[in-house]
């Protein structure tokens, strides 16, 4: 990885970047577009450095191969800790367990991201690494517990938020990140997280830490044949809690109540935009329950209306661990980051499959590279005429083929 191109390419000159721009109008050509110098041989010119082209990032291709076209596990956890209820298993999830999900998402190379950094494209995790989102609904006590100690609250070390902590401290790449699912004001406690009197606090804090407050609703009734003015109600109160407890939060996702949509389909705007008490909410996208990785917000199939979620189940074919398993596996079309939030990278091929419009508002780069064919782990890349001493080097070649789409 400690290639002199390598170095090289990062200490790119502004004649570099101006020469990739015009690469990037015609597109395509796999070699001979970007003067990186190796071809010619000619000793780079010291340049004072430019301010960061827009450009695929500096990582090695050939070896992270991204895929930001890819699958994302979204996984919807209830109660931690406790027995699992035979009924439905998936709503228990004991404090060992949850730990080994951790551990395995980890050990696979995920990595937790917000909700609304995916509803956003904002996907800011190492290269290689794949984004993964733990999501918690109900607000349950479980999930955020605190135990009054003489001058100060802790955070219990067996619930989710605790868990977490613990986590992020033993693999600091593993970052704070979770959307809660809030129900605002649970009709037995009058607190999310139970412990009446807490409740604001721990909103805030979630808030401070790096997690995400999303929208459970209010009552977590039914919203199939809600009227209108209820579901705006249902949704409207909840939002202003949150804000009340925490004004500079972002609240921009609901996780629909049993993942019940209403029944017909004209209202489902209202779980995006409405009206309670001359307040509005906006939100990105309203959440489904089970039971498969979303698409790529990259994608033309994401699909804000249609995001579905992962069971915490071990055996279930359609739970945690096979999916992880699934995404893992050669064909498993798994999200695999380049690196760099702002560029989309994908192999080519796919192109029928990129949301152009979605993401030329988002003022995202698009770089198609050349598919490195089927063999496993890194393979040196070798262009035309240049022997093998390169190695890995020579895959920044193919940053030739960087495509934008110009906001
Ligand atoms: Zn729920």
């Amino acid at each position: 990885m400690s290639s002199p191109l390598r170095s090289r390419v990062s200490r790119r000159s502004a004649v570099g970047a101006v020469s990739l721009a015009l690469c990037a109008v015609a597109s395509v050509a796999l070699s001979g577009c970007l003067g990186l110098g190796k071809k010619t041989g000619e000793a780079p010119t010291p340049q004072p450095v430019a301010t960061k082209t827009p450009g695929p990032p500096d990582i090695d291709y050939a070896k992270i191969r991204p895929n930001e076209l890819g699958k994302i596990p979204v996984i919807m956890y209830h109660e931690i800790g406790g027995k699992p209820y035979a009924r439905d298993p998936a709503l228990v999830r004991t404090v060992e367990s949850f730990k080994k999900d951790l551990e395995l998402l980890y050990e696979a190379g995920f990595r937790p991201v917000n909700m609304g950094d995916v509803l956003e494209n904002n996907i800011d995790i190492p290269a290689g690494t794949s984004p993964v989102v733990i999501t918690f609904d109900d607000a349950r006590e479980s999930q955020f517990r605190l135990i009054e100690t003489e001058n100060a609250l802790k955070v219990d070390p067996n619930s989710a938020v605790g868990i977490l902590t613990e986590f992020n401290k033993k693999h600091p790449d593993w970052g704070l990140k979770a959307t809660f699912f809030v129900l605002p004001k649970s009709p037995k406690t009058m607190a999310p997280f139970g412990q009446p009197g807490l409740g604001d606090q721990k909103l805030a804090y979630l808030v401070e830490k790096g997690f995400e407050l999303g929208n459970h609703t209010t009552l977590h009734k039914s919203l199939a044949r809600m009227p209108v003015a209820e579901i705006q109600k249902e949704i409207g109160f909840a939002h202003n809690e949150i804000l009340r407890a925490v004004p500079n939060a972002k609240v921009q996702v609901l996780a629909v109540p049993m993942g019940i949509f209403p029944k017909d389909k004209a209202n489902w705007k209202y779980l995006l935009q409405g009206t309670y008490e001359g307040k509005t909410y906006d939100y990105k996208a309203a959440m489904l329950a089970a039971y498969r990785p979303i698409p790529s917000p990259a994608s033309k199939a994401f699909d804000p209306l249609r995001l579905e979620r992962i069971a915490p189940l071990d055996s279930d074919p359609n739970g945690l661990r096979n999916w992880i398993i699934k995404l893992k596996a050669a064909g498993g079309d798994r999200y695999v980051s380049d690196g760099d939030p702002n560029v989309i990278s994908y192999a080519k091929g796919r192109e029928s499959e990129v949301a152009v419009e979605r993401l030329k508002e988002q003022g995202k780069i698009v770089y198609a590279y050349a598919p490195f064919g089927t063999g496993g782990g890194a393979k040196p890349i070798v262009t035309d005429g240049e022997g093998s001493g390169g190695g890995s080097s020579v895959a920044v070649e193919e940053k030739a083929a960087a495509k934008p789409i110009t906001p």
